[in-house]
């Protein structure tokens, strides 16, 4: 909601001031709340059709919030893109889930997630230094390159340039690149030619109406196309339930994320039971 909230145009009505006035405030905590250790890393499974064996996990960050408990990052990512601490914020969430990635392969060894993917801000990628931070963090948590993937969307990549420039250095390193929302007005195909993408994740909207009589699965079907043509690796993401897992693998899908496989969650499983799920 608040990705598409950037890309309304700007009208300043009273509701939107308020929520100004609410941003600002929030970005001036993120420091505090930085400093003081208050954000944590979540992780989600995305797991392979129709095993439901986990092979990568997503990290999604939080804000454990002293009064007001868990914020999630819609509320406060926005704050940290405009006054520049993601910068700082996301290099922490880097580092915190190459480290949780090491530890996973240490404690379960083959049964650990394949692959920790992170999701990275359009300004993180201006920075000319973030495939060196991301060299870094390898080197320093010892996780190889080809164990990370960074989520990224085409408005992350509008930033011009450096943003490209960035993803092709990091892609240079080993570590893959995955398209996120992939088929709404954030991520696109004319993207596929200008950035080295590895991985697409096809937006929840496709998936939710994949079920539903009619036409609703051409999309769906045209991007596992796609995916396959370029010899890419297509995620199904904000999956809900079995039939929708049952007719995304009928449709050729091999990966699937969302709330019927796992929530988000500090440990996730990483074997879930499929049963009834294809
Ligand atoms: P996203 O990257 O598209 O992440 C997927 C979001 O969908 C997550 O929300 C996840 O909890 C939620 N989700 C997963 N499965 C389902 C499902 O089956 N149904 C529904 N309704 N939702 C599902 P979350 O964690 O609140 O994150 C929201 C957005 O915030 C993310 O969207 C991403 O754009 C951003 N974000 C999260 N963590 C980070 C981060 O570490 N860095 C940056 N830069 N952005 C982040
Ligand atoms: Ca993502
Ligand atoms: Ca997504
Ligand atoms: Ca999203």
């Amino acid at each position: 909601a608040a990705k598409a909230a950037h890309d309304r145009p700007r009208r300043y009505t009273p509701d939107l001031d308020e929520t100004s006035d609410e941003q600002a405030r929030i970005g001036a905590e993120l420091r505090t709340a930085l400093d003081a250790g208050q954000f944590r890393v979540v992780y989600q499974p995305i797991v392979s059709l129709p095993a439901g064996e986990t092979v990568a996990v997503e990290a999604l960050v939080r804000w454990d919030h002293p009064e007001r408990g868990m914020i999630p990052p819609d509320r406060f990512i926005p704050a940290a893109e405009r006054n520049g601490l993601i910068v700082e914020l996301g290099e922490w969430i880097m580092r915190t889930a190459c480290t949780q990635a090491v530890l996973w392969r240490a404690q379960h060894g083959a049964a650990a997630p394949m692959r920790m993917s992170v999701n990275v801000s359009a300004r993180q990628l201006a920075e000319p230094g973030f495939a060196a931070m991301v060299a870094a963090v390898l080197r320093e948590t010892g996780l190889p390159a080809n164990g990370l993937a960074v989520e990224v969307t085409e408005t992350a990549v509008f930033g011009g340039g450096q943003a490209v420039q960035s993803l092709q250095d990091v892609h240079d390193l080993g570590v893959a690149i995955a398209l996120d929302d992939f088929g709404t007005g954030h991520s696109s195909l004319g993207l596929l030619q200008t950035v080295p993408v590895d991985v697409i994740k096809v937006d929840k909207s496709f998936v939710d109406t994949i079920t539903m009589a009619g036409r609703h699965a051409v999309i769906a079907t045209a991007l596992i196309q796609v995916s396959a043509g370029l010899g890419l690796t297509a995620v199904a993401e904000g999956v809900e339930t079995a039939e929708q897992a049952a007719e995304l693998h009928r449709l050729g899908y091999e990966l699937a994320q969302g709330y019927h496989f796992g929530r988000p969650a500090a440990e996730p499983s990483f074997t879930i039971p499929v049963t009834g799920a294809v």
